[in-house]
């Protein structure tokens, strides 16, 4: 089985890109370590700098752009910015695992298209809507103006998933999460 593939996982936000990604990396054979984004957002309660991203402010991330340390970045929300750093994919393909994105629909087309045949795209899509928003209600992490903004996003970005290499629909857990596996380790196994 080779090893250093890239597997990107996009999606409006609250679709459960981080919910499914912390299941799949539980299962050793997929042999996946997270990509750590930098971003110029505050951390959430109980996030953890290191772990869920690198936090830094606009000027470090200005820097990091300036010095050619990303390799992509997306203004997500206005005034936030958040990226791939360069060192991230090498650190994990130098352990020889594959490596994992969750990574927004923009910024997931972009490393497809530059990773080719070593990145496989996922694109993962909520029942509707309205289930949506009842996520993000439930998580409890964002204001409501930040839901409105995301949910009012979400539509657009669901016009890309024809663009990305499968689409996974998240209505039942456990079977969305099964899925992913699959399609993972099917590519994987590939040249
Ligand atoms: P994202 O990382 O795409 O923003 P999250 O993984 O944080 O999304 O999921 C958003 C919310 O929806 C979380 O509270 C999560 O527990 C919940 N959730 C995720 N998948 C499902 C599902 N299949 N059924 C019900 N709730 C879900
Ligand atoms: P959140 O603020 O909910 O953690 O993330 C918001 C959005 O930013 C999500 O769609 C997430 O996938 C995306 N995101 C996280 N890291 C990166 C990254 O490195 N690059 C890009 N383009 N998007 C990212």
């Amino acid at each position: 089985m080779s090893h250093g593939k890239l597997i990107i996982i996009s999606a409006p936000s609250g679709c459960g890109k981080s919910t499914i990604i912390g299941e799949i990396i539980k299962n050793p054979e997929l042999r996946l370590e997270f990509s750590i984004s930098a971003t110029t957002r505050e951390p959430r309660r109980g996030e953890v700098d290191g772990v869920n991203y690198y936090f830094l402010s606009t000027e470090e991330f200005e820097d990091a752009i300036r010095n050619d340390e990303l390799v992509e970045y997306e203004e997500v929300y206005s005034g936030r910015y958040y990226g791939t750093l360069k060192s991230e994919i090498a650190r994990i393909q130098a352990e020889g695992k594959n490596v994992i994105l969750d990574i927004d629909v923009k910024g997931g087309v972009n490393v497809k298209q530059k990773y080719g045949n070593d990145a496989l795209s996922i694109f993962i899509q909520p029942p509707s809507i309205d289930t949506l928003r009842h996520r993000l209600l439930s998580r409890g992490t964002d204001s409501i103006e930040a839901i409105n903004q995301r949910v009012g996003k979400a539509a657009f970005e669901l016009t890309f998933a024809d663009r990305f290499d499968c689409r996974v629909v998240n209505d039942v857990l456990r079977e969305a999460v099964d899925e992913v596996e699959r399609i993972i380790s099917d590519f994987i196994k590939r040249d």
